[in-house]
């Protein structure tokens, strides 16, 4: 008999949600590094709701998440994590291509300045995003967790997995702090270290490839930003949102390939983020108050990766969330559920292709 049915390595939003799904039905444990769950990207997001992010795929898990995350099961939260202020994608001159099933609605200078205050004159026209929300990631990640132990999952933190053995139909993982536990199943939802995890338990790798994003946190000598819409430019070189008053949230878009890490800013990252925000827009600047970095991850399509891997038996990927993994967390634990379960896909997943998410897509 083993310890336990499954184990999930990482306690993140991608562990916490499929913990969630699945504690009800089988003894699981979720073990995390970390003093605390979530401490990794999805304590560092940037915790907007934007359907046409990702491309038409993710497109599909984040709009199938959305009913989910503004109007929960009663038992699972008493109010929504959706604050809709809508997405203005701003262009100098061609309008983007977003996902058909989005919607949008082109806007002109006149609209623009009155959504955007002190938008300087290059900027002509924009496409609107009205469906664009903030997510109240910290509760929608303590309602998972909560959840999963409702359920009678288990959460071990400071258990940093440093082995793990298939010995017959079962899997002893090995911990830094000298025990052990045993499941038939092991989940890695590791985040940035999904490849790691990978090998260490005589998996191929999949090129999981951590990148990390810059967020600084910026006082502004305007007022009134609160509900601003987010601001992106529809060629990806940065965006903002309001975030208080007189504070924005404004990251410079970028992509840097990493080691799996505890990341952290480079100067020349918050520098390059204020200057592209001082082409936007022109409110004087008068403090950084924050900065920070967080690890995004990316299979080489771009999509996240669900499913048991395809050589070593009892391995589940649920990993390569990239940019989308809060806005797509429901919708992609119920996916994952079904696959470990071994169920059929719930009514709500009707428009969702299991292979498109399978790491047998990278067998070939
Ligand atoms: C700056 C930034 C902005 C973002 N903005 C958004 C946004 O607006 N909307 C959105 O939907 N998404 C956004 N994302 C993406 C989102 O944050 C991630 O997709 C999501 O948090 C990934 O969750 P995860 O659980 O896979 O990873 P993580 O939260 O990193 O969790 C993985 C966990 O695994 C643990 N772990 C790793 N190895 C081991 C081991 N050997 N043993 C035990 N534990 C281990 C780690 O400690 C970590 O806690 C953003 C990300 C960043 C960095």
């Amino acid at each position: 008999m083993t310890d336990f049915d499954v184990i999930i390595i990482g306690g993140g939003i991608a562990g916490a949600s499929l913990g969630a799904e699945i504690a009800g039905k089988r003894r699981t444990l979720i073990v995390e590094a970390e003093d605390q769950c979530g401490y990794h990207a999805t304590g560092r997001s940037a915790a907007f709701y934007l359907e046409s992010y990702g491309g038409p795929e993710v497109a599909k898990l984040t709009r199938a998440s959305g009913s989910f995350l503004s109007e929960p099961p009663a038992d699972f939260s008493e109010r929504g994590f959706l604050r809709v202020r809508g997405d203005v994608h701003l262009t100098r001159d061609e309008l983007p291509e977003l996902p058909p099933s989005v919607e949008v609605y082109p806007i002109e200078r006149k609209e623009l300045e009155r959504l955007v205050p002190g938008v300087k004159p290059q900027w002509r026209r924009a496409l609107f995003e009205p469906g664009c929300a903030d997510i109240d990631v910290a509760a929608l990640h303590g309602c998972f967790l909560r959840r999963f132990r409702h359920l009678g999952g288990r959460i071990e933190t400071a258990a940093e997995v440093i082995r793990a053995e298939r010995m017959g139909d079962s899997w002893t993982v090995f911990l830094a702090n000298g025990s052990a536990r045993t499941a038939p199943v092991l989940v890695n939802a590791a985040g940035a270290w999904a490849d790691r995890v990978a090998v260490m338990a005589g998996a191929k790798p999949l090129r999981i490839s951590p990148k990390r994003r810059t967020m600084v946190q910026l006082r502004v000598g305007r007022s009134g930003l609160k509900d601003l819409p987010l601001v992106d430019s529809a060629d990806g070189s940065f965006y903002f949102k309001g975030e208080a008053d007189n504070t924005v949230w404004l990251s410079p878009h970028d992509e840097i390939d990493s080691e799996p890490c505890d990341a952290a800013p480079e100067e020349v990252d918050v520098a390059l983020a204020i200057q592209r925000f001082q082409e936007v827009v022109n409110w004087p600047i008068e403090a950084v108050e924050r900065r920070w970095a967080g690890l995004r991850s990316f299979a080489p399509d771009r999509l996240p990766v669900y499913g048991f891997d395809s050589a070593v038996p009892g391995f589940f990927w649920c990993a390569g969330q990239g940019g989308f993994g809060i806005q797509t967390s429901p919708a992609a634990a119920m996916l994952a559920a079904a696959l470990l379960l071994e169920e059929d896909l719930p009514p709500s997943l009707e428009t969702i292709e299991p292979a498109t998410y399978s790491p047998r897509r990278f067998d070939h």
